[in-house]
């Protein structure tokens, strides 16, 4: 038995099932990526988790933003991501199914866990307030309140209601656009910030600027709509929660430093007025994304289309229709690469001629049937989206010790201490 195969815990996984599987034990010793391809030569995709990267992301991001940081549970709810989160720090989650919140709570029991979709089913409230303690809930409809009340006064089980009205957003700079299917327009979310107050022991208001926005004026701007709102109101206000959005490194973005997006927030919040509340931020992606990585196998190659045995049915599903470009690296243990890089594009393992991934991918000119490649960044939005689609949703999960392909998130505090 190799040296990998007998540190690494390595578990199969199907592609539909992250909420419900166990959280396994901690790996003692971590491989690196090379020694686990070396070892296993495994002809299904690999999931590369690197704990320590996101751990040391969570550490960044808690300890330089001026409030609580609440995980988006959806943009990685793998059991081992979780469990480096919260060893980095993290203590409060955002969850937006009834799914995402029993697992948060099984895993942490002391966790604080808010319910931050605008649009419950009545059975997962009840469920999330009786069994769950959970207290917090979005809304942006007075339907949402309604049910809200009624579903947590049925359990008989009392508590101090947390109530935040998520405001609509106009549409903004965001890689993927939010805006359109939640919030409630201002006028609107003014009057649900009057209804909801005499029920709510916390009230707050949040937004969502959308994913991967490279703009700290964004949240300037969603700031100054949040105090036009609050104005508007005329009521007391414990909670500004600013939503997720920050964006991390790929190949063609470079985005600024957290310090630049705090630094907004922070004036941003200044202006409001409301030196009592409490800022909340739901990041995702900056946490996750550098945190793993895909290994692939080029099973054949058509000039510079690469025939690849993960797609965008699998963990690359924003490579295909949104476009994202990774890192990529080839992995061939056995020999050197010769030639220079060369742009290829992927095609993945289905037989739906959308599964393609145009990148391009810069690579060995030599990259050919049987090499691996690494791509990188993939800790978010990547294996959670996985389907079973064409009978391919079988991948391996290993947690490694390597450092990530890009760089996570930096706090370049400058600004932060300048206006502390
Ligand atoms: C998806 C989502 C997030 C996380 O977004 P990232 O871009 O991954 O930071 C936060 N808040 C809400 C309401 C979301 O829907």
């Amino acid at each position: 038995m190799s040296v990998v195969a007998r540190t690494a815990s390595f578990r199969p996984r199907a592609a539909v099932s992250p909420l419900r599987r166990q959280a396994a034990a901690a790996v003692v010793r971590r491989p690196t990526v090379d020694q686990f391809i070396a070892a296993e030569r495994p002809e299904e995709p690999v999931h590369c988790l690197r704990p320590a990267v996101i751990a040391a992301n969570a550490r960044t991001f808690v300890e330089a933003f001026p409030g609580d940081a609440l995980y988006a549970v959806k943009c990685n709810p793998d059991p081992a991501v979780l469990r480096a989160l919260h060893a980095g720090g993290v203590r409060h989650f955002d969850c937006a199914s009834l799914q995402e919140v029993r697992l948060v709570r099984d895993m942490f029991p002391d966790a604080a866990i808010h319910f931050m979709h605008p649009v419950k089913a009545r059975g997962a409230i009840r469920e999330a307030w009786e069994r769950h303690g959970v207290r917090d809930f979005v809304l942006d409809s007075a339907e949402e309140l309604a049910k809200i009340r009624a579903e947590a006064a049925a359990t008989g089980l009392p508590g101090r209601l947390g109530l935040i009205v998520r405001i609509a957003l106009p549409k903004g700079g965001a890689r993927l656009d939010l805006s359109g299917k939640f919030g409630a327009e201002p006028e609107d979310a003014a009057a649900l910030l009057r209804a909801a107050r005499g029920c709510a022991a916390t009230l707050g208001v949040s937004f969502h600027v959308g994913s991967q926005c490279l703009d700290p004026l964004a949240w300037r701007a969603a700031l100054g709509l949040a105090g036009q709102v609050i104005r508007t109101a005329g009521v007391a206000i414990d909670v500004v929660d600013v939503g997720g959005g920050f964006p991390v490194s790929y190949p063609d973005q470079e985005p600024p430093a957290l310090g630049a997006f705090f630094a907004e927030i922070e004036e941003g919040f200044d202006r409001l007025g409301v030196p009592a509340a409490r800022l909340w931020a739901e990041p995702g992606r900056v946490l996750v994304a550098s945190g793993a990585s895909v290994v692939v196998q080029v099973q054949a190659r058509r000039g510079a289309m690469l025939y690849v045995n993960d797609g965008v049915y699998g963990s690359l599903s924003d490579a295909g229709a949104l476009g994202f470009r990774y890192p990529v690296r080839m992995i061939r243990p056995d020999a050197k690469p010769i030639g220079a890089l060369t742009e290829f594009s992927l095609y993945g393992p289905t037989c739906d001629s959308a599964d393609v991934m145009r990148g391009p991918f810069v690579l060995p000119a030599d990259v050919a049937e049987g090499d691996w490649i690494e791509i990188g960044q993939l800790g978010a939005y990547g294996a959670c989206l996985r389907t079973a689609f064409n009978g391919f949703d079988r991948a391996r999960i290993v947690e490694v010790a390597d450092r990530p392909m890009l760089d996570g998130p930096a706090c370049g505090t400058e600004s932060l201490r300048i206006a502390a």
